[in-house]
């Protein structure tokens, strides 16, 4: 299609967008007044407006129920509360029901999976990362291999793009498996690069990690809800992920984990095991010796979060509503838009560099826009001009038109906004 930097020409888009509705069931922040475009569901999704609804529900429950809430609760009884969201979390994740639990956040997963998947055995004790990884999940990596008495400097392998360059080479990081076989213990990337955006060939890692002994997991931060994934499928043997990004479960939602099917009854894992995790059906009974429950749900600790799981299920309804495949062409669609107004208002190629990879299978909705011969400044101007994206030092303003609630009108506005942001 050949795209046009027009605003009738982003009315029609949207006029043949099939899930324009959807923007209605959010809360658009005013910050800047009306107009204020939202381009940062990279870092905190908006709030669905059932989100209300679904919190109230919880805390009448709560109310008229107390503790008696944990199995009469009307809709959802707390005790099961972590069933309600698998099946939308696993059609997300492309898993099944039981490798998917929602719980804790990120980085606690995290280390929960680490310390039953990162299983240093004599020289097999390296793990593949991405250079510049974010900043938890370096923290996790380094205290992980500290905890085992080993060495972050000796054990951690860094990913790092070709002199010059942002991304990685598929090829590259193969070769990087390859070459250090039989040291490693692990590989654990993100899935769509925090920086960058950079969405990575998942099953082709997976494969190559297998193949060499090694475990492979992913940070499924900026791809859950983001990009389509098919981790069953792809034999990833864990992922852990946040939901208050993309998915708009609000400030510090729960996060959530996958285990592969195959890990999911193996008793031979070591884990941190609290009574969550413990046997259903027993669980009351408090005795003495840890006995899982099978799958994902193993590696629960704690009783859930039930006010900030309802905000996550208010979203999910949504995602399982609209679909993985409707909202995954209406995004490639919006950034094509986007990458088009940049590189048009950008002509001489001075001022900004797209460093997010051109090709839409390697990317999500996310560009990473790097300045040159500019500082922050820019991203002031955009901001006043009221248009909320990031800003990650030294010099890279990631924009983020998510397909659930913005538009192609947007797209041209903001184009509009950071053209004369580039002028003053
Ligand atoms: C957002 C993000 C986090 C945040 O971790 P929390 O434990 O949710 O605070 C961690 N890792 C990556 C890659 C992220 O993008």
């Amino acid at each position: 299609m050949e795209f046009e930097n027009t605003r009738a020409f982003a009315q029609v888009l949207d006029t043949n967008d099939p899930i324009r509705s959807y923007r209605e069931k959010f809360h658009l922040p005013q910050i800047h007044g009306p107009g204020t475009i939202y381009f940062c569901g990279h870092s905190l999704g908006l709030q669905p407006k059932s989100a209300q609804t679904y919190l109230l529900e919880e805390l009448k429950g709560w109310a008229t129920l107390g503790v008696e809430g944990h199995f009469h609760s009307n809709k959802r009884p707390w005790f099961y509360y972590h069933r309600f969201s698998k099946e939308a979390l696993a059609g997300l994740v492309g898993g099944q029901p039981q490798e998917v639990v929602s719980m804790n956040g990120l980085t606690t997963n995290l280390h929960l999976m680490m310390f039953s998947f990162y299983r240093p055995i004599g020289k097999r004790s390296k793990i593949i990362v991405e250079a510049g990884a974010f900043p938890s999940d370096q923290y996790a990596f380094e205290s992980q291999i500290r905890y085992r008495g080993l060495d972050p400097d000796q054990c951690l392998i860094e990913l790092a793009p070709r002199q010059g360059e942002y991304l990685l080479h598929t090829e590259d990081i193969l070769n990087t498996i390859g070459t250090h076989g039989d040291e490693l213990a692990l590989i654990l990337l993100g899935g769509v690069q925090y920086y960058t955006g950079q969405f990575f060939d998942l099953g082709a890692i997976t494969e190559a990690g297998h193949a060499v002994g090694a475990q492979v997991g992913f940070d499924l931060a900026h791809a859950i809800g983001n990009v389509p994934l098919q981790l069953h499928q792809d034999g990833v043997d864990f992922a852990v992920w946040c939901s208050y990004k993309y998915l708009n479960s609000g400030p510090g939602g729960p996060g959530g984990i996958f285990v592969h099917e195959r890990h999911g009854q193996n008793q031979e894992l070591p884990r941190l095991a609290g009574w969550w995790g413990y046997k259903e059906e027993d669980r009351f009974q408090m005795k003495k010796g840890f006995v899982p429950m099978e799958g994902a749900d193993g590696w629960q600790l704690s009783n859930v979060n039930i006010l900030s799981s309802a905000a996550h299920l208010a979203s999910l309804e949504i995602f399982a509503e609209v679909g993985v495949s409707a909202l995954r062409t209406k995004s490639e669609q919006l950034t094509i838009y986007l990458e088009h107004i940049i590189n048009e208002i950008n002509q001489d190629g001075e001022n900004i560099k797209i460093i997010t990879p051109n090709k839409k299978v390697a990317r999500g909705c996310m560009l990473s826009l790097l300045f040159h011969n500019m500082d922050k400044e820019v991203f002031d101007r955009v901001t006043a001009s009221g248009a909320i994206v990031d800003w990650r030092e030294p010099n890279v303003m990631r924009v983020a038109p998510v397909p659930l609630y913005n538009t192609f009108e947007e797209v041209f506005d903001f184009g509009q906004m950071l053209q004369k942001s580039l002028e003053k």
